[in-house]
């Protein structure tokens, strides 16, 4: 089972509904708009279409808007020009019409690049460098050629750029992502903790709280990693910018740093740029590529991202089922999946590392939570618990919002009353959707009062299944499964078939029926009533008490009774 989320970026190409879902049902679990690319109604059409096709195929998935930030584009450029080595090149305003021209979206540059100051083009493709400057246009030259194409973004070496973490492009648009009931805002650039505040204020502002995905992309941002971290909801390691930024050699080691410190605070992070690139125009993908998916798996990421391969590509649907085939084998492989979760004296940490403990150990099924604010699930992840970590949310929003955490199946559920309550929806909504089924052992964390987050307190360890029946276990010996065997009139010792004697009472004529059987389910209450004693006597596991043993039950049926608990599961339960 595939564990590692998939972040798709949602472009011209999956413009279809019909493509929408197939890109759904192949495993995308976030679709992503970048801001930098396309107007805001057309996003708007294009979140709408993802919601409506999402409850068509009844697969939940998060929205993720992605903002331009402080970065700078070139426009009005018509049509892609080839540029050699040699050429020249004149930037100019974005306002100031003219044939053959290409703008820029920021008039500060005119001011902040000087003759001999270099200027990189689409992520160091191309590169220029600046022989004239004035007061509204930059001549250029061509050191390293290539394709220039328009909104590709320009970034220098040479000097850094005092720009707004959010442009007005970003506002407009954030503003619809609201409307929208957007999941995660993806913050570009972001430099400092100082600017994930100015997001989250923003939106304070506008009255949301969408998660906060900060994106590593700069020398900045790698600085203040910790600071930025620590009032982040999540983090993307934004290869594409960081590898022009900086040297790209140091980019392998950088994404394992900043997802181990992602996992350690249990933030959901996200790898990015160039994943499968060359399925932008292939079926197929390289055997590098497909090396580095399944490493940035193993270096802890909670979700792999796909960018031009599904948002301008002719592949995209192939490229997420890729996508999703390389992380199921990828999580697949344990011993390359590296448990996170620190052992502190914080109560959520160690509940939530014992669950994936117990879990091993007991071979349970699924670790199953409820979780009123994704916390707990979260918490949890960090262990790489090697079963399903089925989340159970009354909130719609956090079921979405767990789309980009490892390992977690996020289901809605009602609110539950209390904890036994809790129990009982949760294994019911794991069991609907088929994570368990009857027998399964299951162990459950939550937090308890629910709905604080921060409160992960409860473990409990349970069987799937209705219990038929409870009674009072006499307290020894081992859980029985068998076939139900009423109390004859009269006993030959004829079948060899192990079985549970289910009667009243104990009854001297029919001694052996009870010496033979492997349990024994009693109607008669008390420790000391004579089949009690008997059984005690006889040394076989009991349940008394049981009312309507022998109507509820039938003979022939095959179930399993726990003596400890003195509960009576149909079928062949595991406890
Ligand atoms: P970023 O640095 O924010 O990732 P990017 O330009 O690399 O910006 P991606 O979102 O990574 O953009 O997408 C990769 C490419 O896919 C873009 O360069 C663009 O050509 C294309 N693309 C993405 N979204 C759109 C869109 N909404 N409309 C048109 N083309 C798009
Ligand atoms: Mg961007
Ligand atoms: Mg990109």
């Amino acid at each position: 089972m595939r564990r590692t989320k998939i972040t798709a970026t949602i472009g011209p190409s999956c413009d279809d509904p019909i493509i929408m879902a197939k890109m759904m049902c192949a495993g995308m679990d976030v679709a992503r708009l970048n801001l930098s690319h396309g107007d805001r109604e057309t996003h708007r059409q294009r979140i709408r279409l993802l919601r409506k096709t999402s409850q068509e195929v009844g697969i939940e998935i998060g929205i993720m808007l992605d903002t331009c930030g402080p970065e700078v584009r070139l426009t009005q450029l018509d049509q892609p020009r080839e540029l050699k080595p040699g050429d020249y090149l004149v930037l100019t305003r974005d306002d100031v019409p003219g044939p053959d021209r290409v703008g820029v979206s920021w008039d500060g540059i005119f001011s902040m690049i000087a003759p001999g100051h270099q200027l990189w083009v689409d992520d160091g493709n191309l590169v220029m460098r600046c022989i004239e400057q004035r007061s509204n246009a930059l001549k250029l030259e061509v050191v390293v050629g290539g394709i220039l194409k328009n909104r590709k973004k320009i970034s220098s070496p040479d000097s850094t750029w005092p720009l707004d973490i959010l442009t007005d492009r970003d506002r407009d648009i954030l503003l619809m992502g609201i409307e929208e009931e957007m999941d995660f805002v993806a913050a570009s650039f972001v430099r400092s903790a100082e600017d994930v505040v100015a997001i989250r204020k923003f939106f304070e502002v506008n009255r949301f709280d969408p998660l906060i995905i900060s994106k590593i992309e700069n020398r900045a941002g790698v600085e203040n990693l910790a600071e930025i971290l620590a009032v982040s909801n999540g983090v993307m390691v934004a290869r594409g910018d960081l590898g022009v930024e900086l040297p790209p050699e140091q980019v392998p080691w950088l994404q394992k740093d900043i997802i181990l410190q992602a996992n350690e605070l249990g933030i959901p992070v996200v790898t990015a740029t160039q994943m499968l690139e060359s399925m932008t125009h292939n079926p197929r993908p390289t055997r590098a590529e497909v090396s580095d998916v399944a490493h940035a798996i193993w270096d802890g990421s909670d979700s792999v991202m796909l960018s031009a391969e599904t948002a301008s590509g002719q592949y995209p649907v192939e490229a997420v089922q890729m996508m999703a085939k390389i992380a199921g084998d990828a999580d697949a492989r344990r011993e390359y999946v590296i448990p996170r979760a620190r052992a502190t004296s914080r109560v959520a940490d160690a509940v939530s590392r014992a669950a994936a403990e117990v879990a091993d150990s007991l071979d349970a099924r699924a670790i199953l939570t409820s979780t009123a604010t994704g916390y707990t699930a979260r918490m949890v992840s960090r262990s790489r618990p090697s079963v399903p970590i089925v989340a159970i949310s009354p909130s719609q929003t956090v079921v979405r919002r767990l789309k980009l955490t490892w390992g977690v199946f996020p289901l809605s559920s009602d609110d539950a009353e209390h904890s036994d309550d809790m129990v009982a929806k949760a294994i019911e909504a794991a069991a609907d959707c088929g994570y368990v089924s009857d027998g399964d052992l299951v162990v459950l964390i939550a937090g308890v009062p629910s709905g604080i987050p921060g409160t992960t307190n409860f473990l409990r360890v349970e069987t799937v299944s209705n219990p038929v029946l409870v009674g009072t276990g006499l307290g020894y010996g081992e859980p029985v499964t068998a076939v139900v065997r009423f109390q004859p009139s009269r006993y030959e010792p004829l079948q060899e078939e192990p079985y549970i004697a289910v009667a009243i009472d104990f009854d001297s004529e029919t001694a052996d029926f009870f010496r033979h059987a492997k349990a024994v389910v009693a109607e008669r209450s008390g420790r000391t009533s004579d089949i009690a004693v008997a059984a005690i006597t006889m040394g076989i596991p009991a349940i008394v008490g049981v009312e309507g043993a022998r109507t509820r039950l039938h003979n022939g049926q095959i179930v399993t009774i726990d003596p400890i608990r003195g509960v009576i599961y149909k079928g062949r339960a595991k406890i």
